[in-house]
């Protein structure tokens, strides 16, 4: 399995696996619960098959406004960590972790994200949009991984170490394809604002006509306003998401005379033979499209 060099602090560690695996093999997988689809997804990069997962919110379902059910209250009761977002993505949290009892530790993934404040003082919870911020979340997925299954600790360092390196170099990929955008075209239209901390990091601009949230419908004059951008600045990358009420953008689209060109993956993935079935195709996926809508190919 081993088909590198280990580093010399690896090969003293080397001398407890055996004894470890042993302990491993001989214990059930342990119980994780994700809170959404995302942190399922990069949970399960980290653990493989050593965490028994449960996923909350799955593919293509929106955890702002979840209801949990009474199996959720039951996978978190036994489960022996939780992971959740944190910065407020999920509301329901700390309610149903109350509700379920049992003793599970809970991991925060955005815990070491610098938070993004919104005008009037909110954080903005989607930090995930910024690859680098992912990177943040590998590791700490990956440490609580460690404190809540002791005997697999190195085997989670490990694998959320490659994750990590994976992150980073996907993170340097998003870097090259927005390069390729001339700056003053880099202007996207897209449901909700999802994709702040992905502005931030890579330097393009979202418009919404919808908060950060999804529980109010955008206000008629907030769509009008969006529609004369659209129009006066020539602006090509109209999209919807996969979550929202696509009706009103394809109207707003057809209005403000431009095709969408597809639909974002913005809080959670596709199912497994959809475009967006892992963080790391969801990123793949938005820029794919992002990208030659910006530049206004096609
Ligand atoms: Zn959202």
């Amino acid at each position: 399995m081993l088909s590198s060099p280990l580093p010399r602090r690896g090969l003293l560690g080397l001398a407890l696996l055996p004894g470890i695996a042993g302990i491993a093999r001989a214990q059930a997988p342990v119980a994780v619960v994700a809170s959404f689809s995302i942190l399922g997804d990069l949970v399960r990069q980290v653990a493989g098959d050593r965490a028994r997962l449960r996923v909350l919110v799955g593919p293509d379902a929106d955890a702002h406004d979840f209801q949990p059910r009474p199996s959720d209250a039951a996978a978190i009761r036994d489960a022996a960590l939780v992971v959740r977002n944190g910065l407020g993505f999920e509301p329901w949290m700390d309610r149903l972790l109350r509700a379920a009892g049992g003793s599970p530790k809970v991991a925060t993934a955005a815990q070491d994200v610098t938070p993004r404040r919104l005008p009037g003082g909110a954080v903005d919870p989607h930090a995930w949009q910024d690859v680098g911020n992912a990177v943040l979340y590998a590791r700490r997925i990956a440490a609580a991984l460690a404190e809540a299954d002791p005997a697999g600790a190195a085997t989670h360092a490990t694998a959320g170490e490659a994750l990590a390196a994976r992150l980073r170099a996907l993170d340097a990929w998003v870097r090259e394809q927005v390069a390729t955008v001339p700056p003053a075209r880099r202007v996207v239209v897209t449901t909700h604002d999802a994709f702040g901390y992905f502005a931030a990091a890579y330097g393009v601009e979202f418009r919404a006509a919808q908060g950060i949230s999804t529980e109010a419908e955008p206000s008629a004059a907030a769509v009008g306003r969006l529609i004369r951008q659209i129009r006066a600045e020539n602006i090509t990358a109209v999209f919807v998401e996969n979550l929202r009420n696509q009706t009103a953008q394809r109207r707003l689209a057809a209005e403000a005379g431009v095709r969408l060109r597809g639909s974002l993956y913005a809080d959670s993935l596709s199912p497994p033979d959809g475009p967006a079935p892992t963080y790391e195709a969801m990123i793949r996926h938005n820029v794919g499209l992002l990208v030659p809508a910006m530049r206004g190919e096609g």
